[in-house]
C-alpha cells in the first residue's frame, strides 16, 4: 500500500512525519515537494530585513524524515478518480493521499496587479523585495503593501522597521479593502495590531481596495491613484494549480473524497462546529495531526474486511494569534492581547517551539536568538 503526501510545508511535514511512526513497516510512504526544504513560511517576511535568516528559516527535507520517501518534483495534477499524481517527472499512484500544497497568491483579475507588484509566498519573493526596497531607502519613496492579513501587516511591519533602523525617507502605506487590519481575527487583536502599525508611523488605510494598478501608481475604487517604488501585493490567496486553482471546500474530515485528503491552506475547511477554518500555520499542523489519526486508522481496518473506520473530525479552537510589527509583536492568548517583549518572546517561542518538534534544534535557537536580539558570540 502506498500513502502519498504532497507538500512538505508545515501540513505536510507535520502529517508525514506522525505517519512515519504509526504506519505499519509495510506501507509505503511517499513526500513530493517541489523543493528540497521545509519552509518556516510564517517567519518569512523578517528575510525583507534580515536576509541572514533565510537558512534559520529553511529546514532541510532530508534532516526531517526518516523513512519516507522523498521525491522533489512538481506536482502539476491530481486524478482523483484513477488515485494518481502526475507529477513532472511522471506519474504515482496512491492508495491514500493528503494534498497539502498550501495557496498560492490571488490576483482576482485586477489589472496590473500580478505585473507590478511582488507577493510573498517563497523566499525569491522575500529577497526581490529586499532588493527593490534598498535602492527606495537612498532616493527615498513609497513602499505599498496590499492586503493586511497576517502576511500584508508583518511585512508592512518588517519594512517601516527598515526604514527606521537606516533613517530613511520611506513612507510605507498599507491599504486594506475591509473597515480594519487582520479583519479575520477577534476585535481586540485588530486593534492592538493597528496601533502598533501606527505608533511605527505605517500609513494604514482601510476601506481602500486597490482596482487597477500601472508601472507608477496604485489606483483605488474611489479614484485615487497612489504613487509607488515598491508594491507587494498580500491580498489574497487561491487554491493550488494542481486542484485546478481553487481552494475546494472540504467538511471536518478534511476529505476530498473517500481515499484523498486536503489540509491546510490548500482546501478550504469547515469545521466539525461548522466554523470557517482560517487559512494560518496553526491550522495546517492540527489539521494535519487529525488526518494522521484518520489515515492510520484506515491503514489498520484495510484487508480486516470489516467496515471502513470513521474518520476523525477536525474541530479548529485556536489558542490565540500571534503576529510580529517590526521589531514588537501582538499576541492575542484567550480573551487577553499582549504586547511588547512578552509578546515577542511568545512569538520566538512558538516559532522555535515548532521548529524543535520537527526536529530543527539548531534552527530553533538561531531563531529565538534573532527574534530577541541575543548575541551569542
Ligand atoms: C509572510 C507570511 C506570514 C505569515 N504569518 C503567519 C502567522 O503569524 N501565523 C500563522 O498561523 N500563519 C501565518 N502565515 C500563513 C501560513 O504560513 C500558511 O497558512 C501556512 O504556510 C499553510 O501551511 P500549508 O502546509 O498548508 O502550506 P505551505 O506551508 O505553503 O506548504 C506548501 C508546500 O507545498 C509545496 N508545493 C506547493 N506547490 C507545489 C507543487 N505544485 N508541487 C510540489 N510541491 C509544491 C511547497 O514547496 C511547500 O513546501 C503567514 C504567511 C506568510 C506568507
Amino acid at each position: 500500500m502506498r500513502i502519498v503526501v504532497c507538500g512538505a510545508g508545515y501540513a505536510g511535514v507535520t502529517l508525514a512525519r506522525s505517519l512515519e511512526r504509526r504506519l505499519p513497516e509495510e506501507t509505503e510512504l511517499v513526500v513530493v515537494d517541489e523543493r528540497p526544504y521545509h519552509l518556516i513560511q510564517h517567519e518569512l517576511h523578517r528575510v525583507v530585513r534580515r536576509p541572514e535568516l533565510a537558512e534559520t528559516i529553511s529546514v532541510p527535507l532530508d534532516s526531517l524524515f526518516e523513512r519516507a520517501t522523498l521525491r522533489e518534483t512538481r506536482v502539476e495534477a491530481i486524478d482523483v478518480d484513477e488515485r494518481i499524481i502526475r507529477c513532472a517527472d511522471g506519474e504515482l499512484e496512491y492508495d491514500y493521499a493528503a494534498i497539502c500544497l498550501g495557496a498560492e497568491t490571488a490576483y482576482y483579475g485586477l489589472p496590473g496587479v500580478e505585473e507590478h507588484s511582488i507577493p510573498l509566498k517563497r523566499l525569491e519573493h522575500a529577497r526581490e523585495i529586499r532588493e527593490r526596497v534598498l535602492p527606495l531607502l537612498d532616493s527615498g519613496g513609497r513602499a505599498v503593501v496590499g492586503g493586511a492579513g497576517l502576511s500584508g501587516v508583518q511585512v508592512a511591519g518588517e519594512l517601516a522597521a527598515l526604514a527606521r533602523e537606516e533613517a530613511a525617507p520611506l513612507d510605507v502605506t498599507l491599504l486594506e479593502r475591509f473597515d480594519n487590519v487582520a479583519p479575520n481575527f477577534p476585535a481586540n487583536f485588530r486593534t492592538a495590531v493597528a496601533e502598533e502599525l501606527e505608533e511605527r508611523g505605517v500609513d494604514l488605510r482601510t476601506e481602500t481596495a486597490v482596482r487597477r494598478t500601472t508601472a507608477d501608481a496604485i489606483e483605488t475604487a474611489d479614484g485615487e491613484a497612489i504613487p509607488y517604488g515598491l508594491f507587494v501585493w498580500t491580498g489574497g490567496i487561491r487554491g493550488p494549480d494542481a486542484l485546478g486553482g481553487r481552494r475546494s471546500p472540504v467538511r471536518s474530515d478534511l476529505r476530498l473524497d473517500s481515499r484523498t485528503f486536503a489540509v491546510g491552506d490548500a482546501a478550504k475547511a469547515v469545521d466539525r462546529d461548522g466554523e470557517a477554518v482560517p487559512a494560518s500555520a496553526q491550522a495546517a499542523i492540527r489539521g494535519a495531526r487529525v488526518v494522521a489519526d484518520s489515515l492510520v486508522a484506515l491503514v489498520e481496518s484495510e484487508g480486516s474486511g470489516g467496515f471502513d473506520p470513521r474518520p476523525e473530525r477536525f474541530g479548529f479552537d485556536s489558542p490565540g494569534w500571534l503576529v510580529s510589527v517590526g521589531d514588537g509583536a501582538v499576541a492575542q492568548v484567550g480573551p487577553s492581547v499582549l504586547r511588547g517583549r512578552a509578546a515577542l518572546a511568545l512569538k520566538a517561542s512558538v516559532g522555535a517551539g515548532y521548529l524543535s518538534s520537527v526536529g530543527a534544534v539548531r534552527n530553533a535557537v538561531d531563531l529565538v536568538d534573532e527574534e530577541l536580539g541575543i548575541d551569542r558570540s
